[in-house]
């Protein structure tokens, strides 16, 4: 149900000046007035407000339900903007900004102390990123402000990937939603530290490692992303993230495993959901086999992850099962979303695992 208080814009991203289009202005007009307003990037769609604006940012974490400790994302719509907001621009930020932006790439900065400590949730860094998506550039420009978006879901829930889904997570709680069709890259933006020397992948996400490594060699990987008992340096890793309405469980093991264990959920009186690439699709049991892509097409699955995660209506089955993938290139990010989703529920064939 669409709340009439949200407003809907639609825009085709295609058509030539999407910046001075009625919808856009439309909708850059509600983040000039403090407002908040959910948008199409090409990872998934973002709830965007003006990140000089504390009004504007408090009314992001009520909408969203977020602790307040977990610092959002600013996007700009060029590259000179960052100086406006930081300390200074490392040199192998510098080479990633020129890499990788336009793109799913967002880089902690020490900031200068210019946008609002709601924004930065009181660290002395920031995450700047510039998305690839017209839409959510156009707005960016047309608002002349830095925009502060995370996803434009409830916290805990999975990412939206369509205006579908924000309106229904968000409808009737923030001023409007622009539908700019289905996001591409489907997961968010991989986050990684520029304040050290060396940097730090803090977010697996729709920048693979090898091609950050590609423009400035060896990365580190924040130790937390893997050993379950460290403090993770980005405050909104800790949080449970993306449930689906049942309880997810991660399965490491062959085709025959993964059948067993939705058989045995099933001879226990559990209706049983799975997540299935297209080698297994028909081969389980299951109640309801939702499709993510061939099982070695990584972009594919990130793309179906979050809209398959968000297809089990509430009390549909009492548990879904989902076989885990490589942990490279997009694997990472599929494999971090996954585990966070299943609450880091994981069953083993092989028990040295
Ligand atoms: P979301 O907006 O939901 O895509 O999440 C943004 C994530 O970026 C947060 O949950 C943090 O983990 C990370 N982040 C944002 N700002 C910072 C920062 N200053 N330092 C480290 N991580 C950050
Ligand atoms: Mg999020």
């Amino acid at each position: 149900m669409i709340n009439d208080k949200t407003i809907a814009w639609t825009v085709d991203r295609n058509v030539d000046n999407l910046t001075f289009s009625t919808e856009i202005l439309e909708a850059a007009e509600h983040i000039k007035q403090n407002r908040v307003i959910a948008f199409p990037t090409e990872t998934v769609y973002g709830l965007g407000g003006n990140a000089e604006s504390d009004e504007a940012i408090n009314l992001i974490f009520q909408a969203k339900g977020r602790p307040s400790d977990n610092p959002l994302i600013v996007h700009i719509a060029s590259e000179d903007q960052v100086e406006r907001y930081v300390e200074e621009i490392p040199n192998k930020a510098k080479a990633l900004m020129d890499a990788f932006w336009p793109g799913p790439l967002t880089i902690v900065f020490r900031h200068n102390g210019t946008l609002s400590t709601k924004v930065t949730a009181g660290l002395e860094t920031v995450a700047i990123r510039m998305p690839d998506h017209p839409v959510a550039l156009a707005i960016i420009e047309a608002a002349g402000r830095p925009v502060a978006a995370p996803s434009a879901n409830r916290s805990g829930r999975p990412s939206p990937t369509t205006a579908a889904h924000v309106h229904e997570d968000l409808s009737g709680r923030i001023a409007g939603i622009v539908d700019g069709g289905k996001t591409g890259v489907g997961v968010e933006s991989t986050v990684v530290d520029c304040t050290s020397q060396d940097v730090m992948i803090l977010r697996p996400g729709g920048l693979t490692r090898e091609a950050i490594e590609q423009a400035v060699g060896k990365v580190l990987v924040d130790p937390a992303l893997t050993e379950i008992d460290q403090a993770p340096r980005s405050p909104g890793m800790k949080y449970t993230h993306y449930a689906p309405t049942a309880p997810l469980i991660l399965v490491e093991g062959d085709r025959d495993f993964f059948c067993e264990q939705i058989d045995d959920a099933k001879a226990s009186g559990k209706k049983v959901g799975a997540l299935v690439t297209d080698d297994c699709h028909g081969l389980t049991t299951a109640h309801k086999e939702v499709r993510i892509g061939p099982r070695a097409d990584l972009s594919t699955v990130a793309q179906q992850l979050y809209p398959a995660l968000r297809s089990f209506a509430k009390n549909e089955v009492d548990v879904i099962f989902a076989q885990v993938f490589p942990e490279s290139d997009l694997g990472s990010a599929i494999m971090n979303r996954l585990r966070k989703a299943a609450g880091g529920m994981i069953i083993h064939q092989h028990e040295n695992k």
